[in-house]
């Protein structure tokens, strides 16, 4: 069976061995990151439906699932917000129904978590990742590019209303782009707001490769100080700090390979490498990332976006 709503399983640093589900159309999201690694999201909407049939998504986890991999998560992600489709309850209960040997968790960008039934529908998860990278309605404006009409402060209270009735784990994250939410004012928003939403674990993220505006940079050590000073009281952990993709199980040189051979020929974004190899753009950004790490690859801006070719010593 050739799988379009599954992927991986991926390295994940967060999650280990970790199978994707993807519920949702290419940059299908309510917010348009400046740090996004898809890029630009083409379809900004606040409007839920049941975009990929839940019954479609069904026969891939069962096709996959049925020979038991070994796996640390199934993880909800992909390149836009899954938490639109409608469907995401029903998936999250045939799971745990037939395979509860599996944890869930839901990677999200929490902002419609203020809705009741969004909560509700995915309270039977194990782990939940919201991200929440800024307090200020000017940082948020900035960073997340919302979909009209979706208010930062709204959202923290759906956050603090969904810590108050998920049983599971909270790792809030937080995307540091210097400049905007690394100010003392939005430190101390930022910290606040944390204090109220509880979460189990705080992660900190930082652009680690191309985000969709080349004008956002990887944090730097005067930031980094910030943060740490101002959350150090807190239960936070730096992403960077993660151990290494290569050094996961499901790490497949494979897919290193082919990504390089593919770009020798020609330059290419990773959307290009995911239609020519067949591998959801997700799993094709972890490897991106760990070639980038090693400085195997590097990446340019052009028009049509980033695009990844080889290092001298790689050509
Ligand atoms: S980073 Fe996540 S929330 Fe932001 S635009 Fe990309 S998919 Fe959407």
């Amino acid at each position: 069976m050739r799988y379009q709503h599954i992927f991986g399983p991926v390295p994940s640093r967060r999650l280990g061995i970790s199978l994707g589900i993807d519920p949702i159309p290419f940059k299908t999201c309510t917010y348009n990151c400046v740090y996004c690694e898809c890029g630009a999201t083409t379809n900004l909407t606040t409007d839920r439906e049941e975009y990929i049939p839940v019954k479609v998504i069904i026969a891939e986890l069962k096709d996959y699932l049925d020979a038991n991999p070994k796996l640390d998560y199934i993880t909800f992600s992909g390149s836009g917000e899954p938490t639109l489709n409608t469907g995401i309850e029903e998936i999250i209960d045939f799971l745990k129904e037939n395979y509860p040997q599996y944890k869930i968790a839901v990677l999200t960008n929490g902002s419609l978590l203020y809705q009741k039934e969004v909560r509700d529908e995915i309270i039977r998860a194990d782990l939940v990742m919201p991200s929440l990278d800024a307090v200020s309605a000017q940082a948020f404006r900035r960073i997340n590019r919302a979909y009209i009409g979706l208010e930062i402060q709204k959202i923290i209270s759906g956050l603090i209303e969904f810590r108050k009735e998920f049983k599971g784990k909270i790792w809030l994250e937080i995307f540091i782009v210097p400049g905007i939410n690394d100010t003392d004012s939005e430190m101390k928003l930022l910290r606040e707001a944390i204090m109220k939403i509880n979460p189990t674990h705080v992660q900190i993220n930082s652009l680690d490769r191309p985000g969709t505006e080349n004008w956002v940079k990887p944090i730097n050590s005067v930031s980094l100080k910030k943060v740490v000073s101002y959350f150090k009281d807190l239960p936070v952990e730096m992403i960077t700090n993660f151990k290494s993709r290569e050094k996961i199980a499901s790490f497949n040189h494979n897919i290193e390979d082919k990504i390089i051979t593919t770009i020798k020929r020609r330059p290419c974004t990773a959307e290009d490498l995911s239609e020519t190899l067949g591998i959801h753009i997700n799993e094709i950004n972890k490897y991106l990332q760990a070639l980038l790490e090693r400085e195997r690859i590097e990446s340019m801006y052009l028009k049509r976006g980033v695009f990844f070719k080889t290092t001298k010593d790689n050509n």
